[in-house]
């Protein structure tokens, strides 16, 4: 906001206050859909305040808000007061970012007013574009009836709580199998899919690293040509507003195709690694990274080490071990015959 907007007629002082001539602005109500005639008869419905009566038109919003008596304020060419919330966010863009920005991000319920009046102004004042992609994220919902998820309501549960007793991928693959403008819907059984879902994954991503071991050197090329083709489908499906659902479709096929390939009689070594890869980059685009698995002799190490910190009586250490060995997924069981171990 500034005097140049005053100017150019797109703002008005009244008592201290400067307000928006939404109207004028022609593109009002274009992000979210919203015809002005519409949000007239909306706002003339509201009892009328005190700014309200202030205003010109009742959709005109505020861009500086005079002072109350004893309200922080700041020195301005309409005497002292405060920004109003909207013109705060165009002013650390622009200032920080440039006049048009390409990404703005923001929760559904922010698209109007606030980001319909941000550009409103921004524009008014720069005279150029001020978002190029806006990326509205849709809520986390809990229950039957997809109520959503906040803390006024009372219905939500923390991030700390959930990862107490699951495994945080878990929670981020189950986020992260949504796409973004639509609702999240968080439940005990959605969390228990996600885990099963990875449990997939990772098994084909071991299938395929134990074949390694007794691979033929050199590609295949048919399944090259495959991975190619899986590889065009998912850039595909994450380039149409990332589409999560269909990129994950084609993260599954893959899997398919390890799986497949794994139990093959011959297997080309470049292709299974090639594989490996592309799992492993598709999957790190959801923020999941599989733990590299400790190998066999890694666990017989630690084991040895940990024996020898018992003969030792160094029990802080061995225990230390025991723990390390158990988030790896490593059970220990001290037997009269040594110490044995499984994979969980
Ligand atoms: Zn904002």
């Amino acid at each position: 906001m500034s005097q140049t907007d005053q100017k150019k007629g797109y703002a008005y002082e009244a008592d201290g206050d400067v307000y928006y001539r939404a109207r004028k602005f022609a593109r009002y109500g274009e992000l979210s859909n919203k015809k002005v005639d519409e949000l007239e008869q909306g706002a003339s419905q509201h009892v009328a305040d005190e700014e309200t009566a202030r205003k010109e038109d009742p959709i005109d919003f505020a861009l500086w808000k005079a002072a109350k008596p004893g309200e922080i304020s700041w020195d301005s060419p309409w005497g002292a007061g405060r920004p109003g919330w909207h013109i705060e966010c165009s002013v650390m863009s622009t200032t920080l970012l440039g006049k048009t920005i390409d990404i703005h991000g923001g929760g559904q319920d922010l698209e109007f007013p606030h980001h319909e009046n941000e550009i409103a102004q921004s524009e008014a004042e720069t005279g150029q574009k001020f978002v190029n992609y806006w990326m509205h994220n849709g809520f986390v919902t809990i229950g039957e009836d997809d109520e959503k998820m906040s803390k006024s309501l009372g219905n939500f549960i923390t991030v700390h709580d959930i990862v107490k007793t699951v495994d945080p991928q878990v929670l981020r693959f189950l986020m992260a199998s949504t796409q973004y403008r639509r609702p999240i819907r968080y439940s005990e059984a959605g969390l228990k899919e996600a885990e099963r879902n990875l449990e997939r994954l990772k098994i084909a991503r071991d299938a395929v690293s134990y074949r390694l071991k007794n691979a033929a050197a050199g590609t295949d090329a048919a399944l090259e040509a495959k991975l190619n083709g899986l590889e065009n489908d998912f850039v595909a499906a994450m380039d149409d507003d990332i589409n999560v659902q269909n990129g994950l479709a084609v993260v599954y096929e893959l899997a398919k195709l390890m799986n497949e390939t794994a139990a093959a009689n011959t297997v080309a070594q470049t292709t299974l690694q090639h594989m490996l890869a592309k799992q492993a980059a598709w999957l790190a685009i959801f923020g999941i990274a599989f733990k590299q698995d400790l190998l066999d002799a890694d666990v017989e190490a630690l084991i040895k080490a940990r024996n020898d910190a018992r003969a030792a009586k160094d029990f802080a250490k061995s225990d230390e071990i025991r723990d390390e060995l158990q988030a790896q997924g490593i059970l220990l069981e001290d037997t009269a015959q040594g110490t044995r171990w499984r994979r969980k």
